[in-house]
């Protein structure tokens, strides 16, 4: 995937042209993997000619928290990193889908493998995104024969930079395998999410994804699935571990997160998922899921933010 990033980026407490937004080849979090990031996505409503964001308190909400689990601190407060990234984007003038990746990093020139007493920073740089993977095809997967870390070895609530080597060895290993996705389980054996994203399954009309515990990240495009299914769609919704050959015999299976959107899965482990089409909950949940990001629906006008004067 080619990145076109915004021209402006948000580094060292100020807005600079991208080409100067580099960091020194001794910095600790390029040692150690010692950052915590978010990912959040600006939809482009073309009739409105408005760029709303996507839950921006709530990514930030977790970018705090990640960072508290870490021992880092942005140097900025809920608000003021709100503001910071309204501004960036309008700066950008992007008028068209955007993804933001605002993170927290340890930007000490230090050696020592430690959290504590290490200086933070806090940086964003945006890029044009449409879609991550194909989310209209539907998805060949495997489970990988990587498991997912354990929260207890690295926070995956965290979103911890260096946790991504997880993700990449999983991801690599489907790619080249002839996949498209990976699909991790967690120490107990059970379904923990993909390499960036979480995942659900339909099993007779009822809606289930992997807990909280299951070594996941506390995905928000999760959260909004499960609150639209319930109260717009009257599904019945379950937080539940999921076994592996439950992914075989479920209806339906798709992954859900910023970059991904909604991506349903056709193949997992060359076994055909339900008769290899879309099924209609992921359907139904796709189509409200996308009317509500991109503001062409009036329903949770408090998930999206403006960045253009209305
Ligand atoms: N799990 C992992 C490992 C991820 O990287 C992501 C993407 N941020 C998700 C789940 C989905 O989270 P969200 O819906 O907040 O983007």
């Amino acid at each position: 995937m080619k990145n076109s990033a915004g021209k402006i980026a948000f580094f060292k407490n100020q807005f600079v042209p991208i080409e100067e937004a580099n960091i020194n080849i001794q910095t600790h979090a390029l040692q150690y993997g010692t950052g915590a990031f978010g990912g959040i996505r600006a939809y482009w409503n073309e009739k409105e000619q408005q760029l709303w964001v996507f839950r921006l308190e709530d990514h930030y909400k977790r970018l705090l928290q990640s960072s508290r689990i870490l021992f880092m601190n942005p140097g900025y407060a809920l608000e003021d990193l709100k503001k910071i990234t309204v501004e960036l984007l309008a700066k950008n003038n992007w008028k068209q889908n955007v993804y933001l990746r605002p993170f927290v990093y340890k930007s000490a020139l230090e050696l020592s493998p430690r959290l504590y007493n290490v200086d933070d920073s806090f940086a964003i740089y945006t890029l044009a995104l449409d879609d991550y993977l194909d989310i209209n095809s539907g998805l060949r997967c495997c489970v990988s024969s990587w498991q997912r870390i354990n929260d207890n070895a690295i926070p995956t609530r965290s979103k911890a930079t260096g946790g991504y080597i997880n993700s990449a060895l999983a991801k690599s290993e489907a790619s080249l395998n002839g996949f498209d996705e990976a699909i991790f389980l967690d120490a107990n054996g059970m379904v923990s999410e993909g390499t960036a994203a979480n995942l659900f399954i339909v099993r007779d009309n009822v809606l289930i994804t992997a807990p909280k515990t299951a070594s996941i990240l506390e995905g928000i495009t999760r959260r909004t699935l499960l609150q639209i299914a319930k109260e717009q769609l009257n599904l019945t919704i379950e937080e539940r571990d999921i076994s592996r050959t439950e992914l075989y015999i479920a209806d339906e299976v798709f992954f859900s997160g910023t970059g991904v959107q909604l991506a349903w899965i056709k193949e997992i482990d060359h076994r055909t998922i339900g008769n290899g089409g879309i099924g209609p909950v992921s359907t139904k949940l796709r189509q409200l899921f996308f009317s509500i990001v991109t503001g062409n629906s009036e329903l949770y006008p408090q998930w999206r933010t403006p960045v253009y004067p209305k």
